[in-house]
């Protein structure tokens, strides 16, 4: 085989992906753009706010001398220094440059976590429903992901069945919140739990377990709900997240990762991380990008207008007897599927030209999500087809 047997073996695990891909461009060139309901991706449909378009102009037209050169791996002091003051400012804790890198998104952050920290065969807990890209980063670097459900109900963490996960080989939990592809935000009370357990773990034996936590989603909150800081709350975490969905940036790669000064081992993380940030050729985060989110770091795209297409699926599909979780933020529904088999169901979807994902993607059967980061026209138009399907399917 010209290529490794595990990678050709990954891509024909998720080649359902693909399959449903090809199907969305074939109802297209059939049916046209307008007659096709696409929530399959969570890639937003916003343009970035006009404090970005407006940095972006000033640095067109003063460019800094050496401005597209390399840099210090960690990215640039004054990036990181505005990323520190932002997490100061939201955990209260005392945070500097030194705590934080610049990445290639939140994705290049979890691979150089993942790579920093993990030796062969140590386990990574995640929590289904999970990101379909998890598994994937965790055996990149030589991990075994674990995955453990959330409360079935409310997708809340399931703080024992975290607790009866753990082994001698577990060396991190990764959760993320507002999740992807629930919505749920978790509670402040949760997390100081989960951070009980971590610490209860590391009193007993010395055994570091890291809480990762991925939060691409943490400016989408609705309601006046706020996404409550990890770090006052669980002493071995690690943020990692980008400006992917709240600067609708996802094409540029910007993100970052920030390590809780609270841990005794922190700079030995931060070095490990620097290393593992060049080492997997990243080498350092886009140089323009990391200039253009220096000052940005309390913008964000308009939330109230995610938080209206939310109440407006929410509305319509529980009116035509759709279950789901009512989300608190990100850009994503998690309903019940009607039929058992999540796959027939989003099969049947198609044929009513709606695109979902098949919850079984999540590592959750019996569910499927809906990507609403789509223009509301496309809502709207969707709602009769939406009618369609759910009579089909016996609602
Ligand atoms: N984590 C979650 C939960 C996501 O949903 C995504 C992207 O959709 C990522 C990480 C990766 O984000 P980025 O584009 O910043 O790499």
């Amino acid at each position: 085989m010209a290529i490794a047997t595990k990678i050709a073996s990954h891509i024909s695990k998720s080649s359902w992906i693909r399959r449903m891909f090809e199907e969305g461009e074939r109802l297209r060139r059939e049916f046209g753009d307008e007659s096709v309901y696409d929530f399959t991706l969570g890639n937003p449909d916003v343009e970035p706010p006009q404090a970005f378009q407006e940095e972006l102009l000033a640095l067109a037209r003063n460019p800094l001398p050496g401005m597209h050169r390399y840099m210090n791996n960690a990215g640039y002091p004054e990036t990181r220094a505005a990323v520190a003051a932002k997490l100061a400012r939201d955990s209260g804790i005392d945070l500097t440059a030194e705590h934080v890198i610049m990445t290639c998104g939140a994705g290049g952050a979890l691979n150089v976590v993942l790579k920093t920290i993990l030796n062969p065969g140590e386990e990574v807990i995640i929590l289904a429903p999970y990101f379909v890209e998890y598994k994937f980063y965790i055996d990149n670097h030589g991990g075994v992901p674990v995955p453990v459900w959330t409360d079935h109900q409310t997708f809340q963490l399931d703080i024992e069945a975290i607790e009866q996960a753990i082994t001698l080989k577990t060396r991190a939990i990764l959760i993320c919140s507002p999740n992807n592809p629930t919505g749920v935000i978790y509670p402040a009370e949760s997390l100081a739990r989960l951070g009980e357990v971590v610490k209860k773990v590391h009193k007993r034996n010395g055994h570091l377990i890291y809480v990762i936590s991925d939060e691409p989603y943490a400016r989408i909150a609705y309601d006046g709900k706020q996404v409550p800081n990890i770090f006052p709350l669980i002493e071995s975490s690690v943020i990692v997240t980008s400006h992917s969905k709240d600067l609708a940036l996802p094409g540029e790669r910007i993100g970052y990762l920030a390590a809780n000064p609270r841990m005794d081992t922190v700079m030995q993380f931060m070095a490990g991380a620097v290393f593992s940030n060049r080492v997997l050729g990243f080498v350092n985060a886009p140089a323009l990008m990391q200039r253009l989110v220096t000052n940005l770091q309390d913008e964000s795209v308009d939330i109230a207008a995610y938080q209206d297409k939310r109440d407006l699926l929410v509305r319509e599909l529980t009116a035509l007897g759709f279950k789901m979780v009512i989300p608190d933020g990100a850009f994503y529904l998690f309903p019940q599927s009607p039929l058992a088999d999540d796959v027939a169901f989003v099969k049947l979807a198609q044929k009513h030209h709606i695109l979902l994902v098949p919850g079984a993607g999540f590592g959750a059967p019996g569910f499927f999500r809906i990507a609403y980061c789509v223009d509301r026209a496309v809502i709207e138009r969707s709602l009769p087809a939406w009618a369609g399907l759910a009579q089909e399917a016996g609602l």
